[in-house]
Parts: C-alpha cells; sequence; structure tokens
C-alpha cells in the first residue's frame, strides 16, 4: 500500500481561507424548544442552507480551488448520485472548470437536472452491471480528467471540516457534538476541527442503523465492509469508510452511534414544524442521535452539524404526512 497522507486540522483552517469567497458562512441556529427538552444549549450548524443544499460544496471546492492550470483545463470528474455531483458540477461551474459526473441510469430525475443544470455533463451507468469507479477511472486516464472522490481524499476532508471549524469560531468550545456519518468526510474533518478548537469536546459520529459498518469498523479497528444498506439516509448508504477517513475517526472520534429510520423522521418533522427548515433524513442522523441520548447532555453545551437539505418534494410531504 502506498503511504497515506492525511490530512491535519492546519489544511481544514487553509480550506477555510481558500473557500471563504465562494462557500456560505451558514447560520448557526437555536431552539428554545429543543434547550428546555434537553436542559442543554444545543446549537444547530446549518449546512442544509449551504449552496447546493450540502456541506458537499466544501470540500469541492477546496479540491478544485487546488487545480493546477492543466488540470482546470481538461476537467473534473466524479461519481454520484447525490450532493457531490451537484457540489462538484457547481465548484467546477464558478471556477470554469469541465465537469463530468458518472451517475446511476435510475437516478432520480430531480438530481440528474440538477447536476445538468449546474453545467455538469452526466455520463450514466447501469448500476447492477457497471462498476462506476471503473468507469469513473477509465474516463480519468482516457481524458486526463482528475477524478474527486466524495470522501476519500485529503482535500475533500479538509473542506468538509471548515463546517465545524465555523461553528466553534462562532459559540465556542463544546462538550459534545454529533456529526452525520457516510463515508467520514465531514466526521472526519470535523474531528480534526475539534481537537484543535475544543478539545474537550466528544465528537460522536452517527449512522444509521441498518448501515452501520462505520459503527463496526470503530470498534473492530479495521474497515468493515457491506452491502448498500436499506435506509432513508440516502447519503449514509456507503458500504465502507475511506481509507484517509477511518484512520481519522478511530485517533479523533469518541464513539459512533446509530438510530433508526423512524428516529430520522420524528427529527424531520421536528425541523419542519418547530425550526422551520428542511432537512434531508440524511440531515437528521445528528439530531436524532442527540434525542437518543438527552439524559447524558443535561447542563452542556451541544453542537449538531445538519448536513443537508435536498429531498425530493414529494417525498418528503409522503415522510411528513407518515406514508
Ligand atoms: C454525503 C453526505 C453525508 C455523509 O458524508 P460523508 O462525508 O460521506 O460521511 C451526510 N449528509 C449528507 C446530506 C450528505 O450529502
Amino acid at each position: 500500500m502506498t503511504d497515506l497522507i492525511l490530512p491535519v486540522y492546519d489544511d481544514v483552517a487553509a480550506a477555510a481561507a481558500r473557500i471563504k469567497d465562494y462557500a456560505h458562512r451558514t447560520p448557526v441556529q437555536t431552539s428554545r424548544t429543543v434547550d428546555d427538552d434537553f436542559g442543554a444549549s444545543v446549537f444547530f450548524k446549518c449546512e442544509n442552507l449551504q449552496r447546493m443544499g450540502a456541506f458537499k460544496f466544501r470540500g469541492a471546492m477546496n479540491a478544485l480551488l487546488q487545480f493546477s492550470p492543466a488540470q482546470r483545463k481538461a476537467g473534473v470528474v466524479a461519481f454520484s448520485s447525490g450532493n457531490h455531483a451537484q457540489a462538484i458540477a457547481l465548484a467546477a461551474r464558478l471556477l470554469d472548470i469541465p465537469a463530468t459526473i458518472v451517475m446511476p441510469h435510475d437516478a432520480p430525475a430531480a438530481k440528474v437536472a440538477a447536476t445538468r443544470g449546474y453545467g455538469g455533463k452526466v455520463v450514466e451507468y447501469n448500476r447492477y452491471h457497471e462498476d462506476r469507479e471503473q468507469i469513473g477511472r477509465d474516463l480519468a486516464q482516457q481524458q486526463g480528467l482528475t477524478l474527486i472522490p466524495p470522501y476519500d481524499h485529503p482535500q475533500v476532508i479538509a473542506g468538509q471540516g471548515t463546517a465545524a471549524k465555523e461553528l466553534f469560531d462562532e459559540v465556542g468550545e463544546l462538550d459534545a457534538l454529533f456529526v452525520c456519518l457516510g463515508g467520514g468526510g465531514l466526521l472526519a474533518g470535523s474531528a480534526l476541527a475539534a481537537r484543535r478548537l475544543s478539545p474537550g469536546c466528544r465528537v460522536y459520529g452517527v449512522e444509521p442503523l441498518a448501515g452501520n459498518d462505520g459503527q463496526q469498523s470503530f470498534r473492530t479497528g479495521r474497515i468493515v465492509h457491506i452491502e448498500t444498506p436499506q435506509t432513508l439516509a440516502d447519503g449514509a448508504q456507503t458500504q465502507h469508510l475511506g481509507q484517509h477517513t477511518f484512520p481519522i475517526i478511530r485517533r479523533d472520534v469518541d464513539d459512533i452511534l446509530t438510530v433508526t429510520d423512524d428516529e430520522l423522521i420524528t427529527a424531520m418533522r421536528f425541523f419542519a414544524e418547530r425550526m422551520k427548515m428542511v432537512v434531508e433524513p440524511t440531515g437528521c442522523l445528528g439530531f436524532a442521535a442527540a434525542c437518543a441520548q438527552k439524559s447524558m447532555l443535561r447542563g452542556k453545551r451541544v453542537g449538531v452539524i445538519i448536513s443537508g437539505g435536498n429531498v425530493d418534494i414529494r417525498r418528503y410531504g409522503e415522510l411528513l404526512a407518515g406514508q
């Protein structure tokens, strides 16, 4: 195996300076209802209000801003059916870099349209018969494109960590931080920020119960691979943590928790009804876990990262209505 270069806190700080003129500094919201219910001070970092609707814009922008002139000219390729696709397409458009996105042929039409809307060229593949990573690598090789993966990349991790950095910069030190977990880019970056800016903060990754590969990996000390899990949290349907994210998570994260889809829906309804915010199921992971832990959070200062708000609006209505 080649030596990995893991990002450090200084890379998060550098990313924050680099993307500052492009990314939103998203608001930190509080809720009297939550604070009374928890007997705690809870701070929500609202990445559902980030550009393109999720924190993924941060990592994409940080990576593309470091392309050489030759890389910019040739273009970027990404494989994703979700928020990473839109993040790369938007970041590339802002920098005038051609973007090719490899998406499954049956990806939701709204997501394909959004990616095209940001100027991305969509290449479809058959998710049952073709390997998207291989397609991405082939395109990269044949056309000289640079492949930017959704989480297993030092510059992506550093970029994702800027959300937690902003949270600590704004509210100060915390006792606990709850972070949504898929492949671990957001969690690893958040942990780097926490260890420097709030060393005593307990950092928790939260994943869907149906796909607890991260928890298994954290506890056994090796990257556990699983089948694509069935869960409403489509942004966390990853099969394994990354080579770069896992060692950081193992070193800097305190534990990995799981929540059920029902708990996600309860959290999603709360955000809609009480905080007037559209949050996608995956974006509810952190808060759902905090709710389950609330007796342990009494009197504490608690951070929750809301990771994204992109959800098909009909589906959202059905979930809220309980269908
Ligand atoms: C991608 C994504 C996640 C998971 O992020 P990782 O860096 O893969 O752990 C969580 N929430 C949303 C909304 C996402 O788009």
